[in-house]
């Protein structure tokens, strides 16, 4: 049996994904690194952390190019996002000794996508015992101070080369 984690700001989020304006991915693209939370920047993706993660560390990757449909990335574009997976899992490890990952596209929001129109792929690290990882009174309000932290910590652990 796999034991779902729970993570109830993540319905709020994908609740309110729609009211958001602009695009997150493209806005994080734009942004200063610590503004938009991203880790690592390639040359035609990036990788930043998740402000209503899964768990702790929760990584997306996504293409610098504002496209909605998985078929449409070119192939140096899937490559890449794969690569800066394995480079996400890399920095995971060292920084916060993952245990173990899920990997996957939440595509479309019946799978639970939050958002629709900026393709994307989650990184989120699991430990033994992580379905209680995060306290059940976190929210949203809080999230913030432990993802700029954890930003740094990660961008700091991505493996060079
Ligand atoms: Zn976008």
């Amino acid at each position: 049996m796999t034991e779902q984690l729970w993570a109830p700001w993540r319905l709020e989020y994908v609740k309110r994904a729609d009211e958001q304006p602009g695009c997150i991915f493209c806005l994080a693209a734009e942004a200063a690194d610590e503004d938009g939370l991203v880790v690592h920047r390639g040359r035609r993706a990036f990788a930043l952390l998740n402000k209503f993660p899964y768990s702790s560390g929760h990584l997306m990757i996504a293409p610098f190019r504002h496209v909605a449909d998985y078929a449409d990335l070119d192939d140096d574009e899937v490559v890449e996002v794969h690569r800066l997976a394995v480079s996400g899992m890399g920095a995971i490890s060292t920084a916060f000794a993952a245990q173990g990952y899920n990997l996957g596209w939440n595509l479309g929001r019946i799978a639970g996508a939050g958002v629709l129109d900026h393709v994307h792929m989650h990184v989120v690290p699991r430990w033994a015992g992580d379905t209680n990882f995060m306290p059940v009174l976190a929210d949203v309000k809080v999230m913030p101070e432990h993802v700029d932290e954890t930003r740094a910590k990660l961008a700091a652990a991505w493996p060079h080369g």
